[in-house]
């Protein structure tokens, strides 16, 4: 295992093996704590659940997601008798109008409060990174619940991955070297990790084809879906015979675990070689192909769309809302000679 943190290292930024690699993600996940505001009230603990049912039936879906918030927090009182809450009722872009707010509560508890406090809070936006930044944010504003945070986990390499990747750089780096001169040097392969097998290997073919589209990695997800859907029309004769004689038990087995719908992505779980950060389009196809993994030699600062810094920094790879998220590692070591692209040009 290797987990080489340099001393240049941003925070929570993940580099591996031995420095070669950096895990890009979006600049969300190296966000610091951002506050908003949030209306809560106070009310004794027995008429938490009271309250809560009402504000579920009246409130209007929040415009901020609060599931990693504490809703009910507990005061601290002297007076042991009467536990009270503060609870979230939502937030300010929600509803506006505190005297709103006020009416809510009334309505849930009817005459079982004196008078009806509501008052502001700040609350944290995010759900935090780690579980000491929970705690850190927790005693800064409002109590963070952690639960973990998926975005946040860090890929660590093991050494047979970074081989492996060293060696399929070094195949789209020959594949960029050996290109016509008159194309453009960007080189993609799509590898099976399970197999370990090639799928697809493609070179740019704008200039040879006139077809503006033809960047390398959209030419590889169409070879890849060619080779996928001969390989299920061929049946699996061939492929229970490849996997008998490379005496890999799993490689059929793991696909009829899949469901139907999976099995309808072609490139599901595959892992991407190439030399330049793709552009959004082809970084928005490895979307809809249900890659797992991106691996790129060279960033593309003007034209790129993975990392926070190139581009428009659309990090499309970890685009919230989108249903579908992949692993992209940029190669930081020195050893590949792959021409860089004119800065405009997308890759
Ligand atoms: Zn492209």
């Amino acid at each position: 295992m290797t987990m080489d943190q340099t001393d240049s290292a941003a925070p929570n930024e993940n580099i591996q093996a031995q420095g070669r690699l950096r895990q890009i993600k979006s600049s969300e996940d190296h966000r610091s704590l951002e506050l908003i505001d949030a209306w809560y009230t106070i009310i004794p603990a027995q008429l938490s659940s009271k309250l809560l049912a009402h504000l579920k039936n009246v409130l209007p879906e929040d415009k901020h997601s609060l599931n990693h918030l504490r809703r009910l927090v507990k005061i601290d009182s002297e007076n042991t008798s009467q536990v009270c809450l503060k609870v979230i009722v939502c937030t300010v872009d929600t509803v506006a109008d505190k005297q709103q707010i006020v009416q809510f509560v009334r309505d849930a508890l009817g005459d079982s409060l004196d008078n009806v406090t509501v008052d502001t809070a700040k609350i944290p936006r995010f759900q935090a990174y780690t579980k000491e930044q929970a705690a850190e944010w927790s005693s800064q504003s409002w109590p963070i619940l952690w639960r973990g945070n998926p975005a946040a986990i860090k890929t660590a390499l093991d050494d047979k991955e970074v081989d492996r990747i060293v060696h399929y750089l070094g195949v789209v780096s020959e594949m960029s070297k050996n290109a016509d001169s008159s194309q453009l040097p960007v080189a993609t392969i799509i590898v099976d990790p399970i197999r370990d097998r090639i799928v697809a290997r493609q070179c740019d073919d704008r200039n040879g084809s006139g077809n503006p589209l033809a960047h390398s990695i959209m030419n590889a997800a169409v070879e890849a879906a060619r080779v996928e859907a001969e390989r299920r029309e061929n049946g699996n004769a061939i492929e229970n015979n490849n996997t008998n004689t490379n005496g890999n038990e799993d490689g059929n087995g793991n696909e009829e675990d899949k469901d139907g719908d999976d099995r309808n992505y072609l490139c599901l779980d595959m892992h991407v070689y190439t030399t330049h950060e793709p552009c959004v389009m082809c970084a928005m196809a490895l979307i809809h192909s249900r890659i797992a993994r991106l691996v790129y030699i060279h960033p593309s600062p003007k034209t790129g769309a993975i990392e926070p810094s190139s581009g428009a920094g659309t990090c499309v790879h970890w685009t919230k809302g989108l249903n579908w998220k992949y692993e992209a590692w940029r190669w930081l070591g020195p050893d590949y000679d792959v021409s860089l692209l004119s800065e405009n040009v997308n890759a």
